[in-house]
């Protein structure tokens, strides 16, 4: 007998037909530049904790006070019965660190995106999006009920033509981007996108969720390194990240904040961060601040594996399925291949070499590739063996 969920198993099949299938990894233990899948030791080149604060003690220790004094949970939305000090304590660091008067934190920085869109465009107003912005942008720009067009991957030309098209026929303009692309590790052009912002009266909000405590002199991220503090911009990012913890930001004038606290249903309609993730978060930006040798290392490492992987792919044989490295000014390293099958198949021999990394598929993205993200935590031995791996392939 069929029934109305038929459809679903039908779905997964045409899933599973072009390699597009995604499953969970168990992996155990503390998080770090090792990792164990199963009983096997890993090099770890697929985490996002770029400073390697995510198992760092003074994080666990933080958390685990602050779960003592107050507990698990925060028991309710923050407008009702779950702020409590901590909360303005991480959002007054998020400012110090951004260069804003203020901030305010989410549970999570795709909650961020979302309520912070919505709060800023509705349906008279336009959202212009980089073609490969993150996921969370394109559903908060969605979820507004904006019309919503994108403009080609970091091309302020077409940008320009867009708003010279559309902008007068809408009230408000919202440019969104990632400040470091997540799936391909290059920057946006972020100076030419605020010139044009002025230019054609239109809020940007940046995405940093790849750029915070990893970019910058201070490590306040790629509005930092691009040399736009100061500038007129909404900026979001996440806790989950170089910050090791969970939640997620937006940072920017008292107005704009006040306003979210206001109008931001996913801040509003949602439970307060817990005790241990905000005290793990303010550990972690203590850190930021503090250690800047982190950051050295991290860009060394960064350095260290990027020319390693040009000189490999510079003698690679034309039948090599390592393409070409994209474009990369981040910890985030992508080597394109030609089909998802065959990405498939070399994660799955690079995990029998002992090493841990992502293929990044369609729908995700346009083409298949092997994605690494480089650690401060990790050794030149550890990049070595990468690179070994990525040879024998
Ligand atoms: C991870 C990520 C997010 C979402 O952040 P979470 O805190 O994990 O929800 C948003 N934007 C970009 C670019 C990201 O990479």
């Amino acid at each position: 007998m069929s029934t109305a969920y038929d459809w679903i198993s039908r779905a997964l099949k045409t899933i599973h037909k072009a390699d597009w299938h995604r499953s969970v990894q168990p992996l155990v233990g503390l998080p770090g530049p090792v990792v164990h899948l199963g009983d096997r030791a890993l090099v770890n080149f697929a985490s996002n904790d770029y400073l390697g604060l995510a198992g760092d003690p003074r994080l666990a220790a933080a958390a685990i006070a602050a779960i003592r004094a107050e507990g698990t949970g925060s028991t309710g939305s923050r407008l009702l019965s779950g702020h409590r000090p901590r909360h303005r304590d991480l959002e007054q660091a998020i400012a110090t660190l951004k260069g804003t008067d203020d901030a305010i934190v989410f549970s999570s920085g795709y909650l961020a995106n979302l309520g912070t869109i919505s709060a800023l465009v509705g349906h008279r107003d336009l959202v212009l999006s980089d073609q490969y912005n993150h996921s969370s942008l394109i559903t908060g720009a969605r979820a507004s009920g904006a019309t919503l067009e994108s403009y080609a991957h970091g091309d302020v030309a077409d940008l320009r033509r867009q708003l010279e098209t559309l902008r007068s026929r809408h009230r408000r303009c919202l440019i969104l981007t990632d400040t470091v692309f997540s799936m391909d590790g290059d920057l946006c052009p972020l100076p030419e996108i605020l010139d044009l912002a002025d230019a054609f009266d239109c809020m940007v909000l940046v995405d940093e969720a790849h750029g915070t405590g990893v970019l910058g002199a201070t490590g306040a991220g790629g509005v930092e390194a691009l040399g736009c503090r100061g500038r007129s911009l909404v900026q979001m990012g996440t806790l989950s990240k170089a910050l090791g913890s969970l939640g997620g930001y937006v940072a920017g004038d008292a107005a704009l904040i006040d306003f979210l606290r206001n109008r931001a249903p996913s801040w509003i309609y949602t439970t307060g961060l817990t005790p241990a993730d905000t005290a793990a978060a303010i550990a972690a930006l203590h850190i930021v601040q503090t250690e800047p040798e982190r950051r050295d290392r991290l860009w060394h490492n960064v350095h260290t594996l990027r020319s390693q992987v040009d000189d490999l792919l510079a003698i690679a044989p034309p039948h090599s399925p390592l393409r070409r490295r994209l474009p990369s000014d981040s910890p985030i390293l992508c080597i394109e291949l030609p089909d998802a099958t065959t990405a498939v198949a070399l994660r799955d021999r690079l995990q029998q070499a002992g090493i841990f990394l992502a293929v990044v598929r369609p729908p995700t993205v346009p083409t298949s590739r092997l994605r690494m993200t480089v650690m401060a935590t990790h050794t030149d031995g550890h990049i070595a063996q990468l690179v070994q791996g990525l040879r024998e392939l």
